[in-house]
């Protein structure tokens, strides 16, 4: 286990090998245990572990529960029946979370899911890189984001003098871009290559009717300032926009290789961290088949 008390009843954590504390659980003499490659533990003196859901600390187990405050990470409850057990992580609002890093026997997941669902309610983090290697996932995504994008051709058949360049900069100068730019919720401007325009915003705004704007100031420049000469470019120029007010995840695909049957077992909420193919800051929701963001879960789950 990760934390023992001390004489004052704090909940402490391993600072070197030998240390003694007691546990939180049963009271019983523990010893700190500190090497190069397992994370720091503390060890009954001599007894088993008095959990008997027991199992050893991983890294990622520990970078799960320091997403929540330390007073809810490793909670002993007691059941009914006087036995206790040590939750991973126990929330004020009576959610608990398992995080799972290794194969689980049928019998104790139902054990587990009735005593915590008792007098609470359990969520499962299953570590899909330890238990789950041969799967993947596959999803499609849509990103949040308002822009309004212009295209400028790099060169015209119509003439050698063309510089983009001369004509980005006049057409930047003009009136519409101006007033884009003075809207409460434009945000900024990326140019890639010289020739790609990205007006961004940060929520929707009439797209249409600038783009309306930019198209009858691109023809004044074009015909102002270079006598008709490059009306191909014109022709060419291309205008557009994009608006989504929020990330999207669509089209989720587990492909099931070596699947490990026991999570189907699990009646409680199952999310799946490291899948092949997902994304670091995204979880997997297998009931569901959905993805969602690791802050979207952490807040569901605090709120
Ligand atoms: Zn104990």
């Amino acid at each position: 286990m990760r934390f023992a008390k001390n004489e004052n009843g704090h909940k402490i954590e391993v600072e070197y090998s030998g240390q003694r504390a007691n546990c939180g659980c049963c009271n019983s003499i523990v010893v700190g245990k500190k090497g190069r490659v397992r994370p720091k533990y503390w060890s009954h003196l001599s007894t088993k572990d008095c959990d008997s859901w027991y199992e050893p600390m991983t890294q990622w187990h520990i970078d799960w529960q320091n997403k929540f405050p330390k007073q809810c990470q490793e909670i002993e409850m007691v059941g009914s029946n006087g036995i206790k057990h040590r939750a991973d992580i126990r929330l004020n609002n009576g959610k608990v979370i398992e995080v799972q890093n290794s194969q689980i026997k049928i019998d104790d997941i139902e054990q587990r899911e009735k005593f915590y669902n008792s007098n609470g309610q359990l969520y499962w983090i299953l570590n899909g890189g330890n238990l789950l290697q041969s799967c993947s996932i596959k999803y499609k995504k849509k990103r949040k984001g308002h822009y309004i994008s212009v295209y400028i051709p790099q060169y015209t058949s119509e003439s050698s003098y063309y510089d983009f360049d001369e004509i980005r900069e006049k057409f930047l100068e003009s009136n519409s871009v101006k007033e884009l730019k003075s809207l409460i919720p434009y945000k900024d401007e990326v140019i890639r290559n010289g020739t790609e325009l990205q007006f961004n915003f940060e929520n929707e705004v009439d797209f249409f009717g600038i783009i309306e704007n930019l198209k009858n100031d691109a023809h004044d420049v074009i015909t102002n300032y270079y006598e008709g000469d490059y009306r191909d470019v014109l022709f060419e120029m291309k205008f557009d926009y994009y608006s989504e007010s929020y990330d999207d995840f669509y089209n989720v695909q587990l492909n099931k290789l070596y699947w490990r049957k026991f999570i189907d077992v699990m009646k409680s909420p199952v999310y799946i961290d490291n899948l092949k193919g997902l994304d670091n800051d995204h979880i997997y929701y297998y009931q569901k088949n959905r993805i969602l963001k690791k802050v979207e879960l952490l807040s569901s789950l605090t709120g």
